[in-house]
């Protein structure tokens, strides 16, 4: 049993369950989420080989993990079958080897499937967020900073927010990367700040259900943004997060996904995480596994085609790779 190493087959199943039970004693760092809509809840991360999976941590989970061995293996089990071997990984600021801090727990908006607006959580000030980058810098392990926020009054008021933090982020020398809601103009103060990617979400690429759920939003808007900040950024430092699950066929995944890597964006494909708080607010429904393979490996073609690699990526979720079946790195 040794070697018995994570598949991105065993990597889909995992992420379409999405929960674990586990002592939360044996938890390293284990910190609630307050980005998206994963917002609210308390993880794990489990690797084994070169793969990661993202769990939140739920004592009903048909999924469990135990420590094995005294040198730190710990397995997974399926009701009592174990499917693989791995470690835990510390996740001292949301994910492992970065400082990935939400600058605002507060929405303006409303999209459909998001706990953010009915949590209203924490604004963190400019101290609380270097002394966060601090501490993971302490650890020797900060390999990259990411910075993402909701909107706590205006879109440009979370820009500036980010815009104030930059220069106090250079002495890290890490790469940097930024996922907020675009303004005019905002790709470029970014970059000339030391930015190294941006990630504008789209949600979804169907524009009826993106009407339905983020009905405060401009698809054509942020399309708009991510093709300008290909512009300045480049070829594989642009993303957007794309979720399934809300409804949409494959084929329009497909049609979306092929629009985004024609703009040179690439497209994280993240399964919804239906929420207590927003319980028949959407269609939301965890996508199999069988489709997170298909959508996968459609993605991954299509990002051949354009010449994109996501397997690149410095900041954020691509290189987290947590929470998604991501291309050139799970398959
Ligand atoms: S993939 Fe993104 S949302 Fe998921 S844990 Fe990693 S950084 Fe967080």
């Amino acid at each position: 049993m040794q070697n018995k190493l994570m598949t991105a087959e065993l990597k889909a199943f995992l992420i379409s369950i999405g929960s674990v039970s586990i002592d939360p004693s044996l938890v390293p760092f284990a910190l609630g989420s307050t980005a998206g809509p994963g917002a609210g809840t308390s993880s794990v991360f489990f690797r084994s080989g070169k793969r990661r999976v993202r769990l939140s941590i739920n004592k009903d989970s048909p999924l469990s993990i135990e420590n094995v061995g005294e040198d730190g293996t710990f397995s997974l089990f399926m009701e009592g079958e174990e499917l693989v071997r791995g470690t835990l990984e510390p996740a001292l600021a949301h994910c492992p080897e970065q400082a990935f801090i939400t600058l605002c727990e507060r929405c303006i908006f409303d999209c459909k499937y998001c706990p953010v607006p009915k949590l209203q959580g924490h604004v963190k000030s400019n101290k609380e967020v270097l002394d966060i980058v601090d501490d993971v810098f302490r650890t020797g392990n900060l390999k990259a900073i990411s910075l993402t926020s909701g909107v706590e009054n205006s879109v440009q008021g979370e820009v500036d927010r980010v815009l104030k933090l930059l220069p106090a982020l250079k002495k890290y020398n890490v790469p940097i990367g930024v996922s907020v809601y675009p303004t005019e103009g905002c790709s470029k103060q970014f970059y000339e700040a030391g930015v190294s990617e941006v990630k504008y979400n789209v949600e979804t690429m169907d524009p009826g259900i993106f009407k339905q759920v983020c009905g405060d939003l401009s698809l054509a808007y942020i399309l708009k943004k991510l093709e300008e900040a290909v512009g300045i950024f480049g070829k594989n430092r642009v993303f957007s997060n794309f979720i399934i699950g809300l409804g949409e066929s494959d084929s329009a995944v497909r049609d979306g996904v092929e629009t985004l890597a024609k703009l040179g964006v690439i497209p994280i494909l993240r399964p919804i995480n239906p929420h207590p708080l927003r319980a028949g607010a959407c269609f939301a429904e965890r996508p199999s596994r069988e489709r997170l393979l298909k959508l996968a490996k459609m993605e991954k073609a299509i990002l051949v085609k354009y010449g994109l690699n996501s397997g690149l990526a410095k900041t954020m979720c691509l290189r987290c790779t947590g929470c998604d079946l991501v291309p050139f790195v799970d398959l």
